[in-house]
């Protein structure tokens, strides 16, 4: 949590220029310390996570400081899209790339020299093609250049999912401008790849500033397909509210969904490598700008767009990787408001995924790929929370044991002991193989033998006659394949990797057999009509008042923008449209105290905006409401709230045991407990601190969290401290510092 009075410094006006030119109250994490340091003239390198807001941290520097900001972007339709965001904020920004004309390009870069222009976008190749660097050296002894941000800048590293050579050679930048600031941006989690950055482009002693990759207004689930996967992908969409992407691994599901969906009168586009660029750039603003709801897409879109407001990412087919898959979903909500992100887990989809990976011609390569396979298939049936798997696999060990806002966390699934079961599945495996000369058969064929199924296939091979046909009718197929999943995943049965996953026994199967080893497995669920409810209650929900003023400001909004040919969110987020529902001001003056109502925003939209809910209020015979709670970011809510687990934490706490000795007893890790005792801190109970950590360590760490600053990862504060000290204690007495700042 950042404190009003830890973050206040020598630039005290920063939140009144924030609000002036984006309508903003308050920053989110890490925007303001990067901000200063850019004003500073220092080199920065900011990781946040899609919709952490890392667009402000060179554009409110750009429009206080003196010169030209030139941002280095490396996809055109972005570029566009900001700088139309920008421009309707009244803010002098422009772009130059190959779309232009030449005509355009002279005009803009006249403008440049003229000192008119605050923010440029460039793509890195016309940085260095033609007289762009005479042009900069012009302009830099004119008005002088106030930074250079190099956006997605994790495309400098041949580490990262989006290697582009041209990248390379920004670190001429650092050599040819040494007097000017230089900040990269990124959303990759990975650490080799921040390392990388700051190598390529040469980054003088930069500040870092890592935002923690949670995204808390996603709501993350995983279905298994059922027979029917279309039409539960439908039941699912018709559901939802609001624009979505549908992902799918190939051209042709991309097609045939897309089609399906149109013909069951939900407005959707394909988009695919097979479409000409011309087909591709209409189904991109389309839905950009909310003509068409739905984009069935490969995984090749999505990459250049930027649409805040998309509120539900589905993959219908697996990722590839977690990697891939964190960054895909996270498509959803970068407005913060709640979205949805359904991972469907179709055990076909497995096996073809594997088929595919057993086509690559490099054994390394496969052996990566197969692995970050196996990583995707932890996750998706994994019994704990989804949250928790993702911010683990980048590092991040200290997100609470339950988020709420996850399938598995909202209904988690209990662990049930199937050794009987699993028996009954491996010596299915054995007979099937004894009686046909050593043959493999694929889980379907297993499971209809246990289920006494009299199919052509199983009379075929005769596998109506042995002793394991029929004894597993009592369960269903799925409880059959969940269970079969589970012991692939936990390497109790093998598969074959030749794209047929015929099922092999292994050691390890054999203790099962022998009774040396029980099985447990996370019970499947019946198929759950509740996760999307759950979902919506995750975000604030509307009187049906609001929600009928809502539609209406909805309208206005698309309007506006078709007249404008920009898409709706430029002119409001959702957010704002959301509190101007909640509190229906009237006047000029409430409403520029909606977020994200800035001056230019007021002076253009104030006047059409107050009418149409004048209106409203008039017919409905209502009056103005007070605002709401800020809903930005979520930096202003309290500490997350303690429940039942902690509060057992807390009794056993109070009855004088350790930190150990309550783990022991409670079958939890040490640093499970200490979560717990930490979140108990933060919400006040009476944890005695000085008890816990010594207090000359307590100073130490204080002193380190100066230094970084209280919303620093306790990976941070640790490496200031060095090994000697452990992520429980700094934990610890992070918490008490929050307490005692808020
Ligand atoms: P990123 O580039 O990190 O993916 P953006 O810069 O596009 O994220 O910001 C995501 C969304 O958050 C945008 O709609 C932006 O206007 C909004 N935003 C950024 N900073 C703030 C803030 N301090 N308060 C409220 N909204 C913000
Ligand atoms: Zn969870």
């Amino acid at each position: 949590m950042v404190s009003k009075s830890a973050v206040s410094s020598e630039f005290p006006a920063l939140e009144q220029a924030l609000k002036q030119f984006f309508g903003y109250d308050q920053f989110r994490h890490y925007q303001r310390p990067a901000i200063e340091a850019l004003l500073q003239q220092r080199d920065t390198l900011v990781v946040m996570p899609t919709g952490g807001g890392k667009s402000l941290c060179y554009q409110l520097p750009a429009l206080l400081k003196l010169g030209v900001t030139v941002v280095v972007s490396p996809l055109i339709a972005l570029m566009q899209d900001q700088v139309e965001t920008l421009q309707d904020n009244g803010i002098a920004a422009t772009f130059l790339n190959s779309s232009l004309s030449l005509n355009e390009v002279r005009s803009r870069e006249a403008a440049l020299l003229a000192g008119e222009t605050k923010l440029v976008y460039v793509a890195p190749e016309r940085l260095f093609g033609g007289n762009f660097l005479p042009l900069l050296r012009q302009a830099e002894q004119r008005h002088g250049i106030a930074a250079f941000a190099i956006d997605e800048a994790h495309c400098v590293s041949e580490w990262g999912h989006d290697f582009r050579p041209e990248y390379r050679q920004l670190g001429f930048l650092r050599q040819q401008f040494a007097q000017v600031p230089l900040m990269a941006l990124t959303a990759t989690a990975t650490d080799r790849v921040r390392r990388d950055i700051m190598e390529q482009l040469q980054l003088r002693e930069p500040e870092v500033f890592v935002a923690s990759f949670n995204r808390p207004n996603l709501f993350y689930d995983v279905r298994p397909k059922q027979r029917q996967p279309y039409s539960q992908l439908l039941a699912q969409v018709k559901q939802l509210d609001g624009s979505g992407i549908i992902y799918c691994l190939s051209r042709r599901r991309v097609d045939e969904v897309a089609f399906r969906l149109q013909q069951d009168g939900i407005p959707a586009l394909p988009y695919h490598a097979g479409l000409s660029d011309e087909e591709r750039r209409t189904h991109q603003t389309r839905f950009i700008r909310d003509d068409v709801r739905v984009m069935v897409a490969t995984v090749a879109f999505g990459m250049g767009i930027d649409k805040p407001d998309v509120r539900f990412v589905i993959h219908y087919d697996l990722s590839r990787s977690l990697e891939s898959y964190y960054q895909e979903s996270g498509r959803a909500g970068r407005d913060g408001e709640a979205a949805v992100c359904s991972l469907y887990l179709g055990y076909g989809d497995i096996a073809t995924v594997d088929y595919l990976i057993g086509q690559k011609p490099d054994p390394q390569e496969q052996r990566i790929a197969r692995q970050q396979l196996r990583q995707m298939l932890d996750y998706a049936e994994s019994p704990v929370c989804r949250r928790r798997v993702q911010l683990s696999y980048f590092g991040e060990w200290d997100a609470p044991e339950n988020c709420q806002a996850c399938d598995n966390c909202l209904n988690p699934p209990p662990m049930e002991e199937w050794t009987v079961e699993a028996q009954k599945f491996l010596s299915c495996i054995a007979r099937c193989e004894q009686h046909s000369g050593g043959r493999n058969f694929g889980m379907t064929h297993i499971i209809d033998v246990l289920r006494g199924s009299t199919k052509q296939q199983i009379k075929k091979w005769r596998h109506d006659q042995i002793s394991t046909h029929g004894i597993g009718k009592d369960r269903s197929v799925e409880d059959w394949r969940a269970l079969g999943r589970s012991l692939l995943h936990q390497r109790l049965v093998a598969e074959s990797d030749d794209g047929y996953g015929v099922l092999m026994l292994t050691p390890s199967s054999w203790q099962v057999l022998k009774g040396q080893l029980p099985v447990k497995v996370a019970v499947p669920k019946a198929q759950n009509k509740g996760g999307d409810r759950q979902a919506a209650d995750t975000s604030q929900t509307l009187s049906p008042q609001a929600e009928q003023l809502l539609t209406q400001l909805r309208q206005l909004r698309k309007q506006l923008a078709d007249r404008q040919a920009v898409p709706p969110y430029v002119v409001f987020p959702e957010s704002s449209l959301r509190q101007m529902a909640q509190a229906r001001p009237q006047t000029l003056d409430a409403f520029a105290q909606i977020s994200g109502v800035g001056r230019q925003k007021l002076s253009q939209y104030g006047q059409t905006f107050t009418d149409v809910i004048r209106g409203f209020c008039e017919v409905n015979g209502l009056d103005s409401q007070p605002l709401p709670v800020s809903s930005s970011g979520g930096d202003t809510l309290g500490p997350p709230p303690v429940t039942d687990t902690h509060l057992t934490t807390l009794r056993y706490y109070q009855k004088g045991m350790t930190p150990a000795e309550i783990a022991a007893d409670r079958g939890l890790r040490l640093s499970t407990v200490t979560d717990h005792l930490a979140r108990l801190l933060e919400n006040g109970h009476p944890i005695n601190l000085d008890a816990l950590v010594a207090p000359e360590r307590q100073g130490a760490i204080r002193a380190a969290i100066a230094t970084v600053g209280t919303t620093a990862s306790l990976r941070e504060i640790r490496q200031q401290l060095g090994e000697s000290y452990d992520y429980n204690e700094i934990r610890l007495v992070r918490s008490a510092v929050a307490r005692s700042s808020s």
